[in-house]
């Protein structure tokens, strides 16, 4: 006879009952919608949710719940998995937390260690869009390429696979896994810096290999993987692209279709971006830009669909996917959505890949129209840059970007984060004089004229098209806004929309706002004080509705650095980027203090040894290697560090931290393998240069030159 035992506390899951999704429950998740079961919500990710205790009659009552600092001020992106009353997310670095969601007490913590120096692989910050949770397991891509699966009740590590066939390329992950069907599906990134793309589904239970992918053709003289390769490999012509990579990354939205049991790959650029380099021949260059289906059990072909062929632009269509029911023109359609960087909204029929619709949802200028009858863009033939630099929209940075949309079926509209974000085009100067390319294996391989990037931009700055943020309702059918929030910035989080009648959106400002979705008025806002990327969510524990946000800017905009003018209006560049989650519910009542500005003074420059000479090779140097992370011309935009800041014992070990990497650990790894000590001096002058032309301009001493030089 054994002693009776004690009951479990309430609210206090046993570990065998910690994470049980399964498939049968993301395809039913309509019963349980308090639940926020997969990366989009469903499988259809079209996050938006159906709880309405929140609602337009009441949100103007919400407040904070609880909150959680997460101890980094790098770009947090994740969208968390909610599930009975646990809530599983990741931050930078790709680490990743089990917490309450009533309270946000933390069940545990795991950390994958991502070697620091992994940072300068990223072209995007050392960010990750989060995990899926499936069967007990926790599953999370690292930045240095491993899919790691770990339990769900402890956070201890089941297994890990290295998910990368080259290590001495950049290739890196800050997806978040999918799984369907007993396997878990990962992507990654690198297409900057020059790899060749690839999408592996392994076994959920034990990481075993099932099958994998590759979306652009490798070196022709070897044997093709597949059908589909040789088939790809006749759309590039010329050239060696394989020596660079052909890039076609899937980094972002990979997404499981129930109907077909078909998986969705949305893939990336081409590597180098320049397709004169990349493929002179010509030729659309498959998969790039595309959308490709797959059966998901074996990985086979079914069809593509190309958004931009022979991309020239960093055209990805790694863009959210969603998948819906529609009806378009009289007929019931199975319909996949996608807004990819190229500006048009494409309507895609998902059984044989019909397009349906193509409508441009941003100013777009490097095609007319996407013509319906052939699937194809028209492409604006003034806007080729091969002889000479070109404004485009849109810029690399997209007309829209990773950040969530939200699909409103029943309304018929889709409640979109755009931007008009050009960028100043012009053909590498090495490739211009000697018809000739090589890749730089320590450093990015767009093909394009970063070098100079600054004088280019001088050059051309009166035909600069004026960049913009929106949150748009947009109709994906006929192409119409049903109404539009214009943002002073561009680069803004994602969104959410709920059956409460509102929309829920994080921006630039720092102001997470709820709209109502009729008409975009503004119906509750609460200043966070931080910029934010990461799109809200929303789920029910203990019968309470709450709506949570990750705070915290950077990932792909780190480029283009502090903006101006004014940059007062930026949350995070007037106070702190501080990585929190934010949770609220109706009477939420938790009261977060105002943080202290930030001190933007810029210290004094010891300029004796600071020459023109000096400062226009630093320039070179500094854009090819530092301005990517650090910002356009050395004005950080605000997650990483502003060089113009630096104190004196920094100064004091400056080529140590650039060619030696004493900060390696810290995330700012060591370029000697790039960089001479002599071309470090030259950084450290130009960096010096321009920190002291601010600080004149800042003491009133100067005018400011550079002031409207931005694409913010
Ligand atoms: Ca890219």
């Amino acid at each position: 006879m054994t002693a009776p035992q004690a009951q479990p506390e309430i609210n206090e899951p046993s570990p065998a009952m910690i994470g049980l999704i399964d498939d049968e429950r993301i395809k039913n998740a309509e019963s349980e919608p308090g639940n926020w079961l997969a990366y989009g919500r469903t499988y259809e990710e079209q996050r938006f949710s159906p709880l309405t205790q929140i609602n337009k009659s009441n949100v103007a009552d919400l407040g904070v719940a609880w909150y959680k600092d997460m101890g980094t001020n790098r770009a947090l992106e994740s969208t968390p998995i909610v599930v009975d009353d646990l809530m599983f997310f990741t931050t930078s670095w790709s680490r990743v937390y089990a917490v309450s969601a009533l309270t946000g007490e933390e069940l545990w913590f795991y950390d994958p260690k991502v070697p620091r120096e992994w940072g300068r692989r990223a072209c995007c910050d050392v960010v990750n869009r989060g995990v899926a949770v499936y069967k007990g397991k926790v599953y999370v891509a690292s930045l240095d390429g491993r899919l790691i699966a770990l339990n769900a009740a402890t956070g201890e590590k089941i297994w890990e696979v290295d998910t990368i066939t080259d290590r001495d390329r950049f290739y890196t992950i800050t997806g978040a896994p999918r799984v369907a069907n007993g396997k878990v599906f990962i992507g990654n990134g690198g297409a900057e810096y020059g790899v060749r793309g690839y999408v592996t589904a392994y076994d959920a239970e034990n990481g075993d290999q099932v099958w994998r992918f590759f979306t652009v053709p490798g070196d022709p003289a070897l044997p093709f993987e597949n059908p589909q390769m040789e088939m790809a490999a006749k759309t590039w012509k010329g050239g060696e692209w394989w020596k660079v990579g052909g890039g076609g990354t899937v980094w972002n939205s990979i997404v499981y279709d129930p109907d077909f049991n078909q998986l969705y790959l949305g893939v990336g650029n081409g590597s180098p971006w320049t397709r004169v380099i990349r493929s002179p021949g010509g030729g659309d260059n498959l998969f790039l830009s595309s959308i490709v289906a797959l059966d998901a059990d074996t990985g086979a072909y079914k069809w593509h669909y190309q958004t931009t062929p022979g991309d020239n632009w960093d055209y990805t269509a790694v863009q959210d996917m969603a998948l819906a029911d529609m009806e378009v023109d009289g007929v019931d359609r199975k319909v996949l959505l996608q807004a990819p960087k190229n500006g048009f909204f494409y309507v895609l029929d998902r059984s044989d890949g019909e397009l349906l619709r193509a409508n441009p949802f941003a100013t777009v200028t490097w095609a007319s129209e996407v013509d319906l009858v052939t699937g194809r863009p028209v492409e604006n033939p003034e806007l080729d840059y091969t002889e000479n630099a070109k404004w485009v929209l849109p810029g690399p940075l997209g007309a829209h970007n990773w950040q969530a949309m939200s699909v409103d079926v029943d309304a018929g509209l889709v409640y979109l984060p755009a931007q008009d974000n050009p960028l100043i085009y012009e053909m590498v100067d090495t490739w211009k004089e000697t018809g000739i390319y090589k890749r730089n294996p320590g450093g990015w391989n767009t093909g394009l004229e970063f070098g100079r990037i600054t004088q280019i931009l001088i050059d051309n700055l009166a035909e600069q098209p004026t960049p913009k943020g929106y949150l748009k309702a947009f109709d994906p059918l006929t192409g119409e806004d049903r109404w539009v929030i214009e943002i002073p910035h561009y680069w803004n989080g994602g969104v959410l929309g709920t059956s409460g009648g509102l929309v829920f959106h994080g921006d630039a400002l720092g102001m997470f706002t709820a709209y109502d979705k009729e008409n975009g008025e503004i119906l509750w806002q609460y200043n966070t004080y931080t910029s934010m990327l990461a799109p809200p969510i929303t789920f029910e524990a203990d019968g309470v509705q709450y709506v949570s946000i990750l705070t915290g800017t950077g990932g792909g905009d780190l480029f283009s650095g502090e903006p101006l003018p004014p940059v007062s209006e930026h949350a995070s560049l007037t106070y702190n980027n501080s990585g929190r989650l934010l949770v609220f519910k109706l009477g939420g009542a938790v009261e977060l203090s105002v943080p202290n500005h930030r001190d933007r003074t810029i210290p004094a420059q010891d300029m004796a040894e600071v020459n023109d000479s000096a400062i226009a090779r630093g320039e070179l140097h500094y854009n090819e290697y530092c301005g990517f992370c650090h910002g356009l011309v050395v004005r950080s935009g605000g997650a990483i560090a502003d060089l113009r800041r630096m104190n004196d014992a920094t100064h004091e070990v400056f080529n140590q931290i650039v060619i030696d990497g004493i900060y390696g650990s810290k995330g700012m790894a060591g370029f000697a393998d790039v960089l001479t000590p002599s071309q470090a001096d030259d950084i450290h002058q130009f960096v010096r240069a321009r920190a002291n032309q601010d600080r004149e301009v800042s003491l009133g001493n100067k005018k400011p030159e550079l002031a409207q030089l931005t694409w913010q």
